[in-house]
């Protein structure tokens, strides 16, 4: 399986970065290994002091495709998630100074925190209409609505399916809303969708 992520689908958040809204979605990937494993802690890698969280909805492919129009993308999945798609923000900003690929600041052991998943039908509301947030301990640290994607799932299903064939469990991570910030151990962030929390990991 294959973890796609997207850069800045949410304006405000690429603002934050001081980043242009993008004309087309900013695809990157992140390898299974990524994964950090149920219940774990995550632990700060020592060669960065600026790890940041991403909370995003993760959606899971349920079938195999290529070329999937928008129009029949709704037919590619059925459940969802919420994650963290962790950052080494510093590592990040000197590949972006220099052009080069993001992997050292996104794709390292643990990057990826994948919670639990609820089928959109027991949600009970469509994909662009989940509400979502992400708290560290009790302070509310990043709010999200799948409304305010810049493209939506399934535009971002037919723009990467062009060039990538989909698969039976390739993950989406679809983007972050504006809160990004820096853990420090002590940490605990808790991601809740539509009053339902889906992880917890504790920082160390
Ligand atoms: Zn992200």
């Amino acid at each position: 399986m294959k973890i796609i992520c997207i850069g800045r689908n949410y304006a405000d958040h690429a603002k934050e970065l001081g980043n242009q809204v993008p004309s087309e979605p900013v695809v990157f990937l992140k390898p299974q290994s990524a994964i950090l494993s149920h219940k774990h802690p995550f632990y700060i890698p020592e060669w960065t002091q600026d790890v940041h969280h991403e909370v995003e909805l993760v959606v899971k492919l349920d079938r195999l495709g290529k070329t999937i129009s928008e129009a029949h993308a709704p037919r590619y999945y059925s459940e969802v998630a919420l994650g963290i798609d962790f950052t080494a923000r510093d590592i990040q900003s000197k590949l972006k100074a220099k052009g080069h690929p993001w992997e050292r600041a996104k794709a390292f052991d643990g990057s990826a925190v994948i919670g639990q998943f609820m089928s959109l039908e027991s949600l009970g509301k469509p994909v662009q209409d989940l509400r979502f947030s992400l708290k560290n301990h009790d302070d509310v640290v990043q709010k999200g609505h799948t409304a305010d994607m810049l493209f939506s799932v399934d535009r971002l299903i037919a723009e990467v399916s062009k060039f990538m064939t989909l698969k039976v469990g390739d993950l989406i991570f679809t983007g972050t809303p504006a809160g990004v910030g820096r853990i420090k151990s002590g940490d605990r962030l808790v991601g809740n969708l539509e009053g339902h929390d889906l992880f917890a990991v504790n920082i160390k």
